[in-house]
C-alpha cells in the first residue's frame, strides 16, 4: 500500500540504501511524499523497468521559500506565462545539473516538458499563492535490472535540490527576463482581445519577424537578409498595450482578404504567422505581437481522410451515382471533398476566420474559370468553388477569410482587401485590384446561389469510440505531434496545421476519452467540445486525468473536434 504520509527525506535515503542492488521492482517502495529542506517531493509513479517511460515526480516549493511576488502571476495571462517560464528554466537547470546517463536504458535522466516558441498553458508547472509546483520525470537508475541505489541517491539528494533552487526560487531567476516574459504574454492576450472591438481579424505589428529559421526549426530566421514586417500606411493601426505601450501594425479587417504576389515573395510565410497568431510567443520570437482571432482555423485539402456524415452540400452536390452530400461519408476523401469537409466541420464547432493557402488547396475547390464553366456545365460539376461561397460565409455566418492566392485574379471580384507581398513587404493594392475589376469584366458566372446553406450539427455515438488495447481497458497515447493512438486506432492529425506541441496532442487524446462520457446520444459534437474546454478553463487541464500529469498543454475546441472527426471508427447522427 502506498504511503500517503509526508515522510522525512532521510526515509527516502534509507529506502534507496536498503534496496540498492535489488531487483528493479523494489523501487516501488519509493512512491510517496517526502519533506526536503526546501520543498516537498512527491514520487507519484515508479516505472516498471529501466527502459519503460520514466517515473513521474513533482516538487512543491512553499512561497515562503520560492518568494514569487504577487505581480508575477496576478493575471491569468501572467500566471500562464510564468508557469511556462518556470518550465523552461527547470528544463535548462535539469540539463545543467543532471548527470544524465547512470546505467541501463533511461537511467539517470531528469527532465520536464520542453516548450517551443509558443507560450501555452501546461501542466508542467503551477504557481499559486502558497506554493510553486513542477512536474517532471526521472529515469530511476539501474545496471541491468539491479537498482543503482547510490546513483538514485545522488539524483534525489544532489541534483534535484540544485535544479529546484536554481529554477523555482524567484531570487535565482533573472527578474528582468521573467517580467518580460509575463508582460509580453499579457500584452499579446490584450491585443488579441482588442481585435473584435477594432473590427479586425488579425494584427501584425510593425518590425515583426515572420520567417522561421528553417522548415524544421521554428526559431526566427536570422541568417541572410531578413525583412522585418512593415504595414502599408493605409492599413496601419495603433494599439496601446498595457505593458509595452503604443505599437503600430497592420490590421486585417473582417471580410475577405487576399494575399497575392509573386512566387517566393513571402505569402505563405505571412499566412503561417497568422495561423499561429492564435498562440502567444516568447520574447525574441519575432511574432510576439502577431495575433489572430482565437477561432481562426487553417483549412487545407487532405485527400485520403475519412468523413463521417458531414453536410457538405453548401460546396458539393450531385455527385456521380447520386451519392448524398447532405450526409456525406467516405473512407477516402478527394482533395476537394476533404477541403469542403474541413470547412464545414470547422464551422460546425465555431470557426470565425478561415485561413487558406493555394499551396495546400485543391484547385478545383478554389476556382472554376469562365472557359471551364463553358466546357463543363454547372449540372455536370458537383463542386461550387470557394470563390462563390466566400462572401456568403461572411454575410450569412459572419466568418471571414484570409486567402493566399497568387494564381487567380477572378478572386478580386469577391475581395474586400487585396494585399500584395513584394519582396516580403505587404502593399495594399485593394484600389488597383478594384480598377482591374472594372476594366476587365469577369466573364465567369457566380454559381453559389443565394445563401451559404445550413450548417448541420452532428451527434457523436459513444459506441463508435473504443479505447481498449489488449487487456487494457483504456490505452490512449500520442505518437509524436501528429498521431494519436486511440486503442487500436490511429488518428492522423497531419492535416491539422495549428497543432504545435506534442503535449497538446497528448491532452487531446485524453480529452477524446473524456469526451465519451458526455456522449449521451443527444449532445452535439460542438456541445461536447465546448463542455470540455469550459471544464479545462475552469478546472485546469488536470481535469482530463485521475492523476497529475506533467505533459499536457492546452488545445482549442477546433483541434479537439478535428481529432474526433479523424477517428476512423467515428459514427454520428445528424441533429434534427
Ligand atoms: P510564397 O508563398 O510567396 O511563394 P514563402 O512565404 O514560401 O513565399 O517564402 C519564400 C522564402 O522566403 C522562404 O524561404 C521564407 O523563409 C523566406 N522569407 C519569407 N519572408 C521573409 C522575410 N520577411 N525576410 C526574409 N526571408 C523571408
Ligand atoms: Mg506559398
Amino acid at each position: 500500500m502506498r504511503d500517503e504520509r509526508i515522510r522525512k527525506a532521510e526515509d527516502l535515503r534509507n529506502i534507496l540504501r536498503r534496496i540498492d542492488g535489488r531487483g528493479y521492482k523494489a523501487y516501488k517502495d519509493t512512491e510517496g511524499i517526502y519533506a526536503f529542506e526546501n520543498f516537498t517531493l512527491f514520487v507519484d509513479h515508479v516505472q516498471g523497468d529501466p527502459f519503460a517511460t520514466p517515473s513521474r515526480a513533482r516538487v512543491r516549493v512553499p512561497q515562503q521559500v520560492a518568494g514569487f511576488p504577487n505581480d508575477t502571476f496576478k493575471s491569468k495571462s501572467r500566471e500562464i506565462a510564468l508557469r511556462d517560464f518556470l518550465t523552461r528554466r527547470f528544463s535548462e537547470s535539469a540539463r545543467k545539473f543532471c548527470n544524465g546517463n547512470r546505467g541501463t536504458g533511461k537511467s539517470g535522466i531528469i527532465s520536464i516538458d520542453r516548450p517551443g516558441q509558443e507560450i501555452l498553458e501546461r501542466t508542467s508547472a503551477f504557481i499559486e499563492e502558497f506554493h510553486v509546483e513542477a512536474r517532471f520525470i526521472m529515469g530511476l537508475p539501474a545496471f541491468g535490472r539491479r537498482i543503482a541505489g547510490r546513483h538514485a541517491e545522488a539524483m534525489f539528494f544532489d541534483e534535484l535540490p540544485k535544479i529546484v533552487e536554481s529554477s523555482l526560487f524567484f531570487k535565482s531567476l533573472d527578474s528582468k527576463e521573467l517580467y518580460k516574459h509575463t508582460e509580453t504574454a499579457e500584452d499579446a492576450d490584450f491585443l488579441r482581445n482588442q481585435l473584435e472591438k477594432m473590427n479586425l481579424v488579425a494584427f501584425v505589428a510593425d518590425k515583426s519577424i515572420l520567417p522561421r529559421a528553417s522548415g524544421i526549426d521554428q526559431r526566427p530566421l536570422t541568417e541572410g537578409k531578413v525583412v522585418p514586417f512593415e504595414s502599408p500606411k493605409s492599413l496601419q493601426v495603433k494599439v496601446k498595450l498595457p505593458n509595452k505601450g503604443e505599437i503600430t501594425g497592420m490590421g486585417i479587417p473582417k471580410g475577405i482578404t487576399l494575399i497575392v504576389g509573386g512566387g517566393y515573395h513571402g505569402k505563405s510565410t505571412f499566412l503561417k504567422a497568422l495561423e499561429l497568431g492564435v498562440y502567444n510567443h516568447i520574447p525574441g520570437d519575432g511574432r510576439e505581437f502577431v495575433v489572430t482571432n482565437p477561432y481562426a482555423v487553417k483549412i487545407r485539402a487532405e485527400d485520403g481522410r475519412r468523413i463521417e456524415k458531414a453536410d457538405i452540400s453548401p460546396f458539393i452536390t450531385n455527385l456521380p451515382f447520386s451519392q448524398e452530400t447532405k450526409d456525406f461519408s467516405t473512407d477516402n476523401a478527394s482533395g476537394s471533398t476533404s477541403q469542403a469537409a474541413n470547412i464545414i466541420e470547422a464551422l460546425e464547432v465555431g470557426a470565425k476566420l478561415l485561413l487558406i493557402d493555394e499551396d495546400t488547396s485543391a484547385t478545383n475547390f478554389m476556382i472554376r474559370d469562365h472557359r471551364m464553366q463553358e466546357l463543363v456545365s454547372k449540372d455536370k460539376e458537383p463542386i461550387t468553388p470557394f470563390i462563390d461561397k466566400a462572401q456568403q460565409l461572411h454575410k450569412d455566418l459572419g466568418v471571414s477569410t484570409i486567402l493566399v492566392i497568387g494564381g487567380s485574379g477572378d478572386y478580386f471580384d469577391v475581395a474586400d482587401h487585396v494585399i500584395c507581398m513584394i519582396k516580403y513587404k505587404p502593399h495594399n493594392l485593394t484600389k488597383e485590384a478594384g480598377e482591374i475589376v472594372k476594366k476587365y469584366k469577369a466573364e465567369r458566372k457566380p454559381e453559389g446561389g443565394m445563401k451559404f446553406g445550413k450548417i448541420t450539427e452532428r451527434i457523436p455515438i459513444a459506441g463508435s469510440f473504443d479505447p481498449r488495447k489488449g487487456r487494457k481497458p483504456v490505452k490512449v497515447s500520442p505518437k509524436g505531434l501528429k498521431t494519436i493512438m486511440f486503442g487500436l486506432h490511429h488518428i492522423d492529425l497531419s492535416g491539422i496545421e495549428q497543432l504545435v506541441d506534442t503535449s497538446q496532442t497528448h491532452a487531446i487524446g485524453d480529452a477524446i476519452y473524456f469526451a465519451m462520457k458526455h456522449m449521451d446520444g443527444k449532445l452535439t459534437l460542438k456541445e461536447i467540445v465546448d463542455k470540455i474546454l469550459k471544464d479545462v478553463k475552469e478546472n485546469g487541464l488536470d481535469t482530463l486525468n485521475y492523476w497529475p500529469v506533467g505533459d499536457y498543454a492546452v488545445f482549442r475546441e477546433l483541434e479537439l473536434a478535428s481529432a474526433i472527426n479523424r477517428l476512423r471508427t467515428l459514427s454520428v447522427k445528424q441533429k434534427g
